[in-house]
């Protein structure tokens, strides 16, 4: 009973310094006193915390406030370049690698391509930069771990790759096999529950608690964020939202399915309705006319450039682009109602009407009482949203314990 005691107030003391340390990085120049008014913890309890944070040099004194009698308080800084992050992101193109500091600021940063590599070959591929990385590092004592997301279906307590179909990798043990090779502590997540992490750790989303992050690529991904934790689900496949149905008897899909989201949602499927209705229907476009006739050219910027200008084409396939993917977030809206969906990938940046689109035919399909707060935004992560989201994943877990 005494040990159960010790160890619970150990586990409050490590939730409250990390409820002090998230709020010193998020409001900080702060006084110890408004930290703890602003958090309704005592006095002493900050005081002690803050001690303890100084002293890992996380955090440092700079300055005073003003006050309206008495001494002036001490203000406190979040220092995000007390320690560093290696951040990996692994997609089925390339290997991206980072060296971070704790506030998502990139101080050396390389890019690989995987020349097609699969299964144990990527996995080698992906140790081997990792090392070489590494080993050009300077200060190893700072870093606080390695972190990796992938696409594909991830243990994330075990760091276990479980499923990835592209890559061909199966149950690949990628935490311990980083750890093995690197002596330095590894953290595994898949690659969208990573970035719903980062819209809410470094992005413009962390005052929601329930958030709804949605790509859209060469397929379709979702990460869902309920009360600021991942939701999961059993074997952790939760979000899966490409392969949610929404037509019967429609297009066969990868996963052996009929009529999932992806097939209707997704660039190649954008890109081949383009091609077939240049060439087998005749369409007059002014896609053709940006690409020079040139139609392998015709990438997702060029569809989005003949949206903005009101191409009739590029509309009438946009439309049947966001009315599918409505379909499934009004479906999710109502299992999940969350506080606001985020959308990202190259179709939905700076295609203002493709999220106008999508909030209309949303608040007309949601049930009255969500109509209000229908809440569906572009991501905020910008660029370098693979590393944060890698950086998200690390610090999430040791910066930012919440109280459930
Ligand atoms: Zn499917």
């Amino acid at each position: 009973m005494q040990k159960q005691r010790t160890g619970d107030l150990k586990l409050i003391q490590e939730l409250n310094r990390s409820i002090i340390l998230d709020t010193i990085r998020k409001k900080g120049p702060i006084s110890r006193s408004e930290i703890a008014k602003k958090i309704d913890l005592s006095p002493t309890t900050v005081t002690s915390a803050v001690n303890d944070l100084i002293n890992e040099q996380l955090v440092y004194e700079d300055g005073v406030g003003s006050s309206s009698g008495g001494r002036k308080p001490v203000l406190l800084r979040f220092n995000p370049s007390a320690y560093s992050i290696v951040v990996v992101s692994i997609s089925n193109s390339y290997i991206k690698i980072g060296d971070m500091d704790l506030e998502g600021k990139i101080n050396r940063k390389e890019v690989y391509p995987t020349n097609q590599a699969q299964g144990e070959e990527i996995v080698q591929f992906v140790l081997m930069v990792i090392n070489q990385f590494i080993d050009t590092k300077i200060d190893l004592e700072r870093c606080q771990g390695i972190s990796i997301i992938t696409p594909g279906i991830v243990d994330s307590d075990k760091g276990i790759i479980s499923y990835n179909s592209k890559l061909n990798l199966y149950n690949i043990p990628l935490k311990e096999l980083v750890e093995e090779n690197t002596n330095l502590p590894a953290f595994v997540d898949n690659d969208v529950n990573a970035f719903v992490l980062a819209e809410n750790y470094f992005g413009q989303f962390s005052q929601y608690r329930d958030l709804l992050y949605i790509t859209i690529g060469e397929g379709v991904g979702s990460g869902i964020m309920v009360n600021r934790a991942i939701f999961r689900g059993f074997k952790g496949s939760s979000g899966e939202l490409g392969h949610t149905s929404i037509v019967q008897g429609g297009i066969r899909c990868e996963c052996g399915n009929q009529g999932c989201l992806e097939n209707y949602v997704n660039w190649p499927s954008i890109y081949s309705k383009i091609v077939s209705a240049i060439m087998t229907k005749g369409r007059t476009t002014l896609i053709k006319d940006i690409v020079g006739n040139d139609l392998s050219k015709i990438k997702p910027k060029v569809f989005v450039e003949a949206v903005n200008k009101k191409d009739g084409l590029a509309i009438e396939i946009l439309e049947d682009v966001t009315n599918h993917l409505s379909v499934a977030i009004t479906n999710t809206m109502h299992l999940f109602n969350p506080e606001v969906v985020i959308l990202s990938g190259d179709i939905v940046q700076d295609n203002l009407h493709f999220l106008d689109k999508i909030r209309k035919t949303v608040s007309g399909s949601v049930i009255p009482i969500l109509k209000q707060d229908v809440n569906i935004q572009s991501t905020s992560l910008g660029t370098e949203f693979e590393l944060l989201g890698a950086a998200a994943v690390l610090l999430h877990g040791k910066f930012q314990f919440q109280i459930t």
